[in-house]
């Protein structure tokens, strides 16, 4: 299965991103500490711009321990964006993602290290059940991943989250991939190697409530089939090719009833099929216009983050003045000029 018996691990970085979370962080950080307190590791918790006390929080941990490397945004980003920011930030040869609200147990990282050390380059975790979710979000999150499975060309599975292990060769691959739009989980499926799950019980939320607005869940959505899936494009062009159809052969239909002299002049139907025609064509639109947009975003090369301070910053990037290079050996030279460049924005 590998081409090598076994791999020993030199460091592991876990990556976790925090937005107001002033309930829990500090539980975290010390249940994540001792779940891989066996292993060379640094945490890495990235502050998306959060407004409550965690920042404070999180500075006064970094100064207790310097495993811990607090990474504050200049503002919100978003999930993906803070978990982005994390894993180019992370210098480990296998690092782990996971959410900070302790609904993915820290306690497993060390069984998925094992399957890495057995071969495997991205582990993911499958939630057996999840606990403490709403029926809404249960039944969201299930249509979802059916309709995700039919669109798009990546197995991406069902119970899968973004609690994630992988290799830096994988990781490297990710992080060459600059999209905006940014569906990490499907992306780590993308990008190949010996993919292996691992199950576990997913737990409730340890305090405070879920960041996933129903609107960020609609764009989250979006923003995977999007960047996964051509279907919805296509999509316009079928129901187009069906409705002309339709016209071609209601055509001899209707002058021939005109002929059998049953002809009813029907202002209704002429009505509605105005109608949905034309509801067609703006729904049609609108899709084009949701990768349209998504086209401009990636034209515009924003960086995906923007950094604002940074504790317990390893010597060499703190240091010297160009220091991404260092840190980064694999990843792709355009992304870390972009990557870089907010880093050194202090
Ligand atoms: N999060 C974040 N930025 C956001 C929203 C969420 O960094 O804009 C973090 C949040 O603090 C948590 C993780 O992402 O650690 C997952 O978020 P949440 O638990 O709210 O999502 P859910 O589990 O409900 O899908
Ligand atoms: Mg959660």
């Amino acid at each position: 299965m590998t081409d090598q018996p076994q791999r020993h691990l030199q460091l592991l970085s876990v990556v976790a991103p925090v937005y107001n979370e002033q309930e829990l962080v500090e539980l975290f950080v010390t249940r994540a500490c001792a779940a891989v307190a066996d292993f060379a590791f640094e945490l890495i918790v990235v502050n998306d711009g959060s407004s409550d006390a965690t920042p404070q929080l999180l500075d006064r941990i970094a100064e207790r321990d310097p495993r811990v490397r607090v990474i504050h945004l200049s503002r919100n980003f978003g999930h993906q964006a803070a978990l982005t920011a994390g894993l180019e930030h992370a210098r480990g040869d296998v690092v782990a993602m996971i959410d900070a609200d302790l609904q993915d147990p820290p306690e497993l990282i060390p069984k998925m290290v094992e399957r890495w050390e057995e071969g495997s380059d991205v582990v993911y975790a499958v939630r057996k059940q999840r606990e403490g979710e709403t029926a809404f979000k249960l039944a969201t999150a299930s249509w979802f991943y059916k309709l995700f499975d039919k669109l798009a060309q990546v197995n991406l599975e069902p119970n899968s989250g973004d609690f994630r292990l992988l290799d830096r060769r994988a990781l490297d691959a990710l992080l060459a991939m600059t999209e905006r739009s940014r569906f990490l989980r499907g992306m780590t499926v993308w990008v190949g190697f010996n993919q292996t799950a691992v199950s576990y019980e997913r737990d409730a939320r340890h305090a405070g409530e879920t960041k996933y607005t129903l609107r960020k869940m609609l764009r989250f959505s979006l923003d995977a089939i999007t960047s996964f899936s051509h279907l919805p494009l296509q999509l316009a062009t079928y129901v187009g090719l069906l409705s002309a159809g339709i016209a071609f052969i209601a055509i001899p239909v209707v002058i021939g009833l005109r002929f059998a002299d049953s002809y009813l002049p029907g202002f209704g139907s002429v009505t509605i099929a105005i109608l949905l025609i034309g509801g067609v064509q703006l729904i049609a639109l609108g899709v084009i216009g949701e990768y349209v947009g998504r086209i401009y975003d990636e034209v515009k090369h924003r960086p995906l983050y923007i950094v604002r301070e940074e504790r317990n910053a390893p010597q060499a990037h703190a240091g010297s003045e160009d220091s991404s290079e260092a840190l980064l050996p694999g990843a792709a030279p355009a992304l870390l000029t972009r990557a870089g460049l907010p880093a050194r924005m202090r």
